[in-house]
């Protein structure tokens, strides 16, 4: 009998722990060949100037894919690199490799499942399966206690029917070892001006260093288990997050690994305080399985209501003040100071900032959702447009919907980074109110 080879397509799944798809192939197969390609779809630039994906994002997906390939090195394997349409270029590899099948992480936004719709026609044309699996949430889907067309558009009852009838699969096994066959052109890994994309200017005031990569996300998950172990430990426990959301979107890291690892750290160390993270990321699942039910519904101005929320005449300079951080008001000028010399910001200043656009300057959200797709180095489709939608209060959960009063100079001072706190007192003094 010939040899079977599985084609392993990694997207948002830039992990060799726990994926499903590579320990699946490494099972059914003689051999496995891994495969990234870089979409040019990704990287366009709109008629505004605006790119798909900003300098922060793509530097950290080359390092993610540099590790991904150093990784899989270990293991004996090596990843294919390429630059072009997926449908092309996976056809193509699969006539040269003589591929038996293509295996791929099914997504939940229209771009994406958009993409693998094409992969699937094309791979069909020479007569071979797209084989789709679930791996980007920490609940999997074939467990939840009802359909996708049935799952609770309140948060509240989601949260509390998962919680009761659910539970999370565990990890799979990590294979042993990778057989690839032999590859003649893995190719390079390109630059950020191959991509067209300029070269992020790092700020001395940013608060985290994101590096991407498996490697990497293990070690933030390990230093953020540390101190969260210091913190219960301490009279005062303060709530930390993560930083992990970078690492998450890329699927560097998954969730199903942060919610055991966080659970045994909880059993190890007797911890029973309830575990934030845990509840964020099922905020991140609601999101997915939101997208999942409603798709195009989330990138509507009208959202799931009749009509789009009234916008001001001037909206236009309205959301350029805003974009540049002019708005006048300090803690928002601060936060958007922020994004675009870090690519990050806080739960609490993107919740300031959006409610901000839309409920006090009367902007568009989906210019605003637009704008933070571009510029967040954790842009996630469900997580950014999802969110978004809630604080118009257009999405398909408006009965949760808090106001948030950004403006106000007491909210404003509550809840800073150090970087906020920096441009505060530096080039944002003149605007605190005496
Ligand atoms: C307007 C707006 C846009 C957003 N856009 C994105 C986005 O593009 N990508 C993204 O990952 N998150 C997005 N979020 C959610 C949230 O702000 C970030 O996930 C969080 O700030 C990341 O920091 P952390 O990793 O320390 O989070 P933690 O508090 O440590 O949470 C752990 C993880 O849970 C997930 N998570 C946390 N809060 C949310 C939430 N409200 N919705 C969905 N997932 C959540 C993230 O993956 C996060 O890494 C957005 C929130 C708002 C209000």
């Amino acid at each position: 009998m010939s040899e079977k080879t599985i084609l392993v397509w990694f997207r948002n799944d830039l992990r060799i722990h726990d994926n499903e798809i590579l320990s699946e192939a490494v099972r059914k197969a003689d051999k496995v060949l891994p495969v990234f390609i870089f979409d040019p779809f990704y990287f366009k630039t709109s008629a505004t100037g605006a790119l798909k994906t900003g300098s922060f994002r793509a530097r950290f997906l080359l390092q993610s894919v540099a590790d991904l390939r150093k990784n899989l090195q270990a293991f004996g394997a090596e990843l294919i690199i390429r630059i072009g349409d997926p449908a092309e270029v996976l056809t193509e590899l699969a006539e040269q490799y003589h591929i038996n099948e293509v295996y791929h992480h099914r997504e939940v936004a229209p771009d994406e499942t958009g993409i693998s719709e094409t992969v699937e026609a094309a791979l069909w044309k020479i007569k071979l399966n797209l084989k789709h699996f679930i791996g980007h949430t920490m609940y999997h889907k074939e467990d939840l206690p009802f359909p996708i067309k049935d799952i609770p558009d309140s948060f509240v009852t989601f949260k509390k029917k998962v919680e009761r009838d659910s539970t999370v699969r565990p990890c799979t096994v990590s294979p042993d070892h990778i057989t690839t066959p032999e590859i003649t052109d893995a190719g390079e890994l390109p630059t950020l001006a191959e991509l067209g994309v300029p070269e992020p200017v790092d700020d001395p005031r940013a608060v985290n260093k994101f590096t991407g990569g498996e490697t990497a996300a293990l070690s933030q998950l390990y230093q953020y288990l540390a101190n969260n172990l210091q913190n219960n430990q301490g009279k005062n426990r303060t709530v930390q997050s993560s930083h992990l959301s970078p690492w998450l979107a890329l699927g560097c890291i998954s969730p199903r690994q942060v919610y055991w690892e966080v659970v045994n750290h909880q059993r190890e160390h007797q911890l029973h305080s309830a575990e934030p993270l845990i509840l964020e990321l099922l905020w991140r699942d609601y999101f997915r399985f939101m997208f999942k039910k409603h798709g195009q519904k989330f990138f509507r101005s009208e959202g799931f209501n009749n009509e789009a929320p009234d916008v001001a005449t001037n909206q236009d300079d309205l959301f350029e003040h805003w974009k540049t951080g002019e708005t006048g008001v300090p803690y928002i000028d601060a936060a958007m100071h922020e994004l675009n010399a870090t690519g990050y910001i806080s739960n609490y200043s993107r919740q300031a900032v959006a409610t901000y656009l839309t409920k006090d300057l009367q902007v568009d959200w989906t210019k605003g959702a637009l704008y933070f797709e571009e510029k967040l180095i954790d842009y996630s489709p469900a997580s950014n447009w999802g969110n978004w939608a809630f604080l118009a209060g257009v999405g398909n959960d408006t009965k949760s919907n808090r106001y948030f009063n950004a403006a106000k100079p007491t909210v404003q001072l509550e809840s800073k980074s150090d970087f906020i706190a920096t441009w505060l007192a530096g080039e944002g003094a003149d605007k605190i109110p005496a």
